[in-house]
């Protein structure tokens, strides 16, 4: 299947081209046709499938065959961050390079103003965040009373964010009569209910998921006591010479922390999550980007929908409370076609979340001991020093048993993580 195939008009095909795309991924395959004929979709595909590209393409072509006289948004893409809403709004401009069609995006943390201004001037594509697209509406600096489609990017990730409220009061702003695009990487009850609300008759696509179709992401455990996660991590940088790895914590304290450790040992890090200014956020990610920093520590909620060329190696400094977030960070390399890393450092407290995981996986990830870092006895018996006060409490100790099924699996998530 080639890009000419689905449809697209030719001042499209040269900018996919352009970018060095030859064939469709599965998710344009099927998207791209049923967006053009004017139908809606309700997407399952993570971030890594494509999925940008299989709704930017057809609204693209579709908004070009009319000329808005006052530019008021014809197409909506809603997304749950910053950084996602950038990226989606980079490639609108990268994809109609060679349309004359514009495009825009609006989110918090940065000044209202020159978001108002470009506004002003008139868009035909709007991308934005919830709370910073009803700010505007509030203050009467969008109309969007002219959006013919609308895209709910991530839209699992809006509603774990809380977005729905604003969504909802979002719809009452737009036409009845308009095309609907939903993308999730997961479906819930939730984003059932949701999708029931907005869509109209959608075409359901849904492409292999990517923690199952990953083959090009090699996935490690390696056990290691908790106190020496960051040293081991430092080795395995210097070790394998990486030069660029998106590492995951699970705080924000935890990822600055981090940061900072692996500076003093020589490894070059920053930290990206919700508590820094957008400018220190874009400013951590282009540095990653053109590789003046090795390593980018980050939380999920930050790390969701960074769009990041054929990253080779992510590590799980901790692993996530929700399996399904293991799935999204280890979909952060390996990219469209190239190989990648997913390396996992986890601790004796962590068994029932490694469990958990494999379970969604329905496959167990290889371990490998790094020599001098594995739960030897040492660390074994200072963990088991360490609880000795929490046995009373009930807990389970458990400092070896890699691979050993846990006997009870509830307290996993409620208690005992050191941060
Ligand atoms: P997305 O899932 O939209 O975040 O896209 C993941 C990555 O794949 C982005 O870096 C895109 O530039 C890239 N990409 C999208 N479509 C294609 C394609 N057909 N061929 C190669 N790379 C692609």
């Amino acid at each position: 299947m080639s890009f000419e195939k689905l449809g697209l008009r030719a001042e499209l095909l040269s900018a996919v081209a352009a970018e060095g795309y030859t064939t469709p991924t599965p998710v344009q395959e099927r998207t791209i046709p049923v967006v053009l004929e004017g139908r809606d979709v309700l997407a399952g595909a993570q971030t890594g499938t494509g999925k940008t590209a299989a709704f930017a393409l057809p609204i693209l072509q579709l908004l070009n065959k009319a000329d808005s006289a006052m530019r008021f948004p014809r197409a909506l893409v809603l997304t749950p961050t910053r950084e996602l809403a950038a990226q989606v709004h980079e490639s609108f401009l990268t994809y109609g390079r060679n349309l004359r069609l514009r495009s825009t995006v609006v989110y918090g943390g940065v000044g209202i103003n020159p978001q108002m201004d470009k506004l002003r001037r008139g868009v035909d594509i709007l991308v934005a965040t919830p709370g910073r697209l009803l700010d505007h509406a509030g203050q009467g600096t969008v109309n969007l009373s002219k959006v013919e489609i609308l895209v709910l990017d991530e839209a699992d990730r809006m509603l774990d964010m809380g977005f729905i409220h604003d969504i909802r009061r979002i719809m009452k702003l737009l036409p009845v009569k308009r095309q609907n695009l939903l993308f999730s990487a997961t479906y819930s009850d939730d984003i059932r209910q949701l999708a029931d609300g907005i869509l109209h008759k959608p075409e359901l696509i849904e492409v292999a998921r990517r923690n199952i179709a990953a083959e090009n992401v090699t996935q490690m455990v390696h056990p290691v006591g908790h106190s020496r996660k960051r040293e081991l991590l430092s080795h395995l940088i210097k070790q394998g010479d990486w030069q660029q790895v998106l590492v995951f914590t699970r705080t924000k304290h935890g990822a600055n922390r981090l940061a900072t450790q692996l500076l003093s040992d020589g490894v070059s890090a920053t930290a990206i999550h919700g508590n820094k200014s957008q400018a220190a956020r874009t400013r951590a990610l282009a540095d990653f980007k053109n590789g003046s920093v090795r390593t980018l520590v980050a939380t999920d909620i930050a790390a969701r929908g960074l769009d990041i060329d054929r990253l080779p190696h992510v590590v799980n400094f901790e692993l996530p409370n929700v399996p399904e977030d293991y799935v999204h960070r280890i979909g952060r390399t390996g990219r469209a076609g190239s190989n990648g890393m997913a390396v996992s450092l986890v601790c004796a407290e962590e068994e029932e979340l490694l469990t958990g995981i494999q379970r969604l996986l329905k496959l167990t990830i290889p371990v490998k001991k790094i020599e001098g870092f594995d739960h030897d006895a040492a660390s074994a018996q200072a963990y088991k020093a360490e609880r000795q006060g929490e046995k009373s409490f009930g807990r389970r100790s458990s400092p070896s048993g890699f691979n050993r099924r846990p006997s009870n699996t509830r307290n996993s998530q409620s208690k005992g993580y050191r941060r």
